[in-house]
């Protein structure tokens, strides 16, 4: 083959190549056209005003996986950067309904925040396609109610087994009345144990019922506005005759006397609490002081006993419900383990707290902080 054949061949090979490579950048400029298409796409109107109104976050995609509208709930849950979606998995999941045209739930574990020191929240995300052209992504947060549902089932749990105590030794009682009833001193000894259950049994159904109220109601819908230095009486008289019984003295002592917002009769109770566990985890003739004091706006109550104290790694666990740091010591004063639980979702509630100074042999200092009621209205 001569020369020009050879320069005719390159010719032909140089434009086929040429040729298909212009073709080929032509149907992908095409399609770069039409997907600036769907994404400067005008949102239609409806879609925009229910995604204003959705309850859960809402997100709107375009077909190149843009965001194009986004709810304030979709803010509040920090889930959208500028155009872009934060959650790889949602954003999967996107992907997924695109190709499948199936709509997706996912339920995931979402971190707010973008340092990553944020809660961890749980969201429940639904995908599904608008028409042909847009995504949409519906988010709700169910942190709150699974963590309700976790409490729910711990309850249950604990309130049965707690339950099942009193219940099996009253039953084991009166067996033994039965077997004893020709003996009436045992007949008496077996009656008087009795009591003493059926009176656990009836504190810890007062106590169960108490702590599911506080924990149903807010005391700051229906608020009324009390004294703490009435409160402080109340509960040092109700605790009068137990003092009394181990002769021992309630010192109150009021420095200032301040308003609080919310429920008496909880507050009470939880002041009240603290005073019974001063004087029955003190020693006999000791002294229990209730002082009443505001720093900052924010009223303290604390009761201070010389008792047996309590060890550090106690000091969160003393307020859970049921958690007793010698059951067999509780079963003869009778406690439930439900006290300090109630006093802290009596502070809470209020908007408040507990503290506790305690060590070992060095008594104990239990501190309700709530809220002065003037501290509150400026507030609102
Ligand atoms: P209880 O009905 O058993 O007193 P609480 O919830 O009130 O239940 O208290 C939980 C546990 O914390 C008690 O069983 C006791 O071991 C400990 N405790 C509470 N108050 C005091 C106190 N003032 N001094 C020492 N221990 C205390």
């Amino acid at each position: 083959m001569d020369a020009s054949w050879y320069v005719l061949l390159a010719l032909l090979l140089g434009l086929t190549i040429g040729g298909g490579s212009a073709a080929l950048l032509s149907i992908a400029a095409q399609r770069g056209r039409q997907v600036m298409a769907i994404a400067t796409e005008p949102i239609p109107d409806g879609i925009a005003a229910m995604v204003d109104v959705l309850e859960s976050a809402g997100i709107v995609f375009d077909g190149s996986n843009q965001v194009i509208l986004a709810s304030p709930g979709a803010d509040a849950l920090d889930l959208v950067d500028g155009r872009e979606l934060r959650s790889r998995e949602i954003m999967d999941a996107v992907r997924r309904v695109w190709r499948t045209g199936e709509a997706e739930v996912l339920d995931i574990a979402y971190r707010r925040g973008r340092i990553g020191v944020g809660t961890e929240l749980q969201l429940r995300a639904r995908v599904a396609p608008l028409g042909n052209r847009f995504m949409l992504v519906l988010v709700s947060d169910r942190t709150e109610e699974l963590r309700l549902a976790g409490v729910r089932r711990d309850f249950v749990a604990n309130v049965s087994h707690e339950l099942k105590t009193p219940i099996g030794a009253l039953t084991l009682l009166s067996e033994a009345i039965e077997a004893a009833a020709e003996d009436p001193v045992r007949v008496r000894a077996f009656s008087q144990r009795m009591q003493v259950e059926a009176e656990r049994l009836g504190r810890m159904t007062k106590e169960l019922i108490d702590l599911s109220r506080i924990q149903a109601d807010d005391p700051l819908d229906d608020a009324e506005r009390f004294s703490i230095a009435q409160v402080v009486d109340v509960a040092v008289d109700r605790n009068a005759v137990l003092a009394e019984a181990k002769r021992m003295v309630i010192l109150p002592r009021v420095l200032d006397d301040a308003q609080v917002l919310g429920s008496e009769e909880l507050v009470t109770m939880a002041v009240q609490n603290l005073i019974t566990n001063a004087v029955q985890h003190s020693p006999a003739a000791t002294h229990v002081g209730v002082g009443v004091r505001v720093v900052d706006e924010v009223v303290e109550i604390a009761v201070t006993d010389n008792g047996a104290g309590i060890a550090p790694e106690d000091h969160e666990r003393v307020f859970e419900r049921f958690y007793r740091i010698d059951p067999a010591r509780s079963r003869v004063t009778g406690g439930t383990g439900l006290g300090l639980s109630i006093v802290k979702h009596v502070a809470i509630s209020h908007g408040g707290e507990v503290r506790l100074w305690s060590h070992p042999g060095q008594g104990s200092t239990f501190t309700l902080r709530l809220p002065a009621a003037a501290t509150r209205k400026e507030i609102a």
